[in-house]
């Protein structure tokens, strides 16, 4: 077993790190990132064996693993270790050295490993076929779906909560939990990650499905190239064959008539065969104009699930896993300010996330607050402009009919009780304040009333949708 090692050359200036103790903390910090599947397959039977002049050594029991992790996991490795060293280290994989480790303990992963299992000689035939790993990476090109897309790395909160749940349900029981599955919402929100999470799971759970991701102007790009040609019935048959079928902006289909029959009839030969149909679109199916009403019934036949606007908690959450991904070390305050400035967009908190990542490597200076705004380009003072506790509550005063001096007040009737618990929800979602301070902004006197509060308000906005969007409706920022 690895023994104790200086870390570096200058060692005797750094703490010791005890290597097994390390690779066990960062082993729970993968665990959080991968599936257990993959947890166990490609982790379990690696160590860390030695850190030396920068370079953390993990050792792997053969040569797929060792490709295998280095090609999928070194930049989030490579973030774990830096973190829990507190060392700007880099990561190589080498193969173990004594072969004793290399027997798999867990049963269900045995056959798998058979398949990987190969001598160090064999390494240059890594890309040998038929491994699942490898069908399933072929299924995905095919299926036209971002690898990168997966359950595993789509971080849930309040706003996507029903549209996750859903997703999975669709991934575990295609065609037959919500059929079809009809996902809307803002730019940026996260439709297209979490559809393709579900093709992604369902190509890892059975790489020979037939999956396909299309936006609607491929759709309607192949549709009139099939009609030049005189191969529509080839083009329909391409389409009617599949298990799942997902098609993303489809607000787009109501210029073409003659597309919207197209999909009516692939719908209905997909439907009635029992396979599965995923769509996305920026607005409910309503709101989608010149729709052909039997396509619209449809659209709206199955499940339709919304992605609203991320609170502060997701934002945060979903900016650490970003940098964790992208290898991105920045202080905690910098991620705050990434996370209160971007509110209502998702791929553009991870484009300034990516800038500041950037910045930070070519200068070597982690700037402050006024520093990323200018690298951002945003003006730090309307950004930050953050509404108050008392504008907050004024707000949610006025969308619920209400008096200030009623909802700090005691009574207890439903008519206060509720504004009063939606202001306690919102001060804690969107500005972040601890539970002492909102148990003080509305006059109680101790913070479990308000977790109580938070609580009540999330389950009521999950069970009653205009509740909900009345609680969104309430102005911040
Ligand atoms: P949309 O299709 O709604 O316009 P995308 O699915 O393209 O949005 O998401 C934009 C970016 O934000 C993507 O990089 C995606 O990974 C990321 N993203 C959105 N929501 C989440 C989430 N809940 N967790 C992790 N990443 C997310
Ligand atoms: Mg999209």
């Amino acid at each position: 077993m690895p023994d104790t090692f200086d870390s570096t050359a200058e060692g005797f200036n750094r703490p010791r790190i005890n290597m097994d103790e390390t690779w066990k903390i960062a082993l729970e910090q993968i665990q959080l990132h991968v599936s257990p599947q993959n947890f166990i397959a490609w982790f379990k039977n690696t160590t860390l064996s030695r850190i030396e002049n920068g370079i953390a050594t993990i050792e792997c029991p053969n040569a797929f693993a060792k490709e295998w992790l280095d090609s999928n996991h070194s930049k989030l490795l490579t973030t774990i270790l830096r973190t829990i060293t507190k060392q700007p280290l880099d990561i190589v994989f080498a193969i173990a050295s004594d072969n004793a480790r290399s027997a798999p303990a867990e049963a269900e992963s045995f056959d798998r490993y058979q398949e990987m299992t190969l001598s160090p000689e064999d390494a240059p035939i890594f890309n040998i076929p038929f491994t699942h790993q490898n069908l399933v990476e072929e299924a995905q090109a095919k299926a036209s779906l971002n690898r990168s897309y997966l359950f595993e790395t789509f971080v849930v909160g309040p706003s996507n909560r029903i549209a996750h749940a859903a997703a999975e349900a669709v991934a575990e029981n295609l065609g037959r939990s919500y059929n079809p599955l009809f996902v809307h919402g803002g730019v940026g929100l996260g439709k297209t990650h979490l559809v393709q999470a579900i093709g992604n799971r369902v190509l890892n759970n059975d790489p020979n499905k037939k999956v396909l991701y299309v936006s609607s102007e491929t759709f309607l790009n192949e549709m009139i190239e099939s009609i030049r040609n005189s191969r529509t019935s080839e083009f329909r048959g391409n389409y009617r064959k599949l298990d799942m079928l997902i098609i993303d902006d489809i607000q787009f289909f109501s210029e073409w008539q003659r597309a919207q029959e197209e999909l009516f009839h692939t719908y209905n030969t997909l439907f009635q065969a029992g396979k599965q149909i995923v769509f996305i679109s920026d607005r409910p199916p309503k709101q989608i104009d010149n729709l052909m009403d039997r396509l619209r019934s449809r659209l709206e036949g199955g499940m339709v699930a919304d992605i609203s606007e991320p609170d502060y908690e997701l934002r945060i959450a979903i900016v650490r896993q970003k940098a964790i991904d992208k290898g991105i070390l920045l202080p905690d305050h910098i991620l705050d300010f990434v996370a209160r400035s971007f509110s209502d967009n998702i791929r553009e908190l991870e484009g300034a996330l990516i800038r500041i990542g950037t910045h930070v490597k070519i200068s070597g200076i982690v700037p402050d607050e006024s520093g990323v705004a200018k690298i951002l380009k945003i003006d730090p003072a309307s950004k930050r402009k953050k509404t108050s506790p008392r504008e907050l509550i004024q707000e949610v005063c006025t969308q619920f009919n209400v008096s200030i001096r009623d909802v700090r007040g005691s009574r207890r009737t439903a008519d206060f009780v509720m504004p009063r618990q939606v202001c306690m929800y919102l001060l804690r979602k969107e500005l972040a304040l601890p539970l002492e301070q909102i148990a003080k902004e509305l006059n109680r006197s101790d913070h479990t009333t308000v977790l109580h509060a938070i609580e009540r308000v999330e389950m009521r906005m999950e069970e009653d949708r205009e509740f909900k969007s009345r609680v969104e409706g309430v102005k911040v920022g």
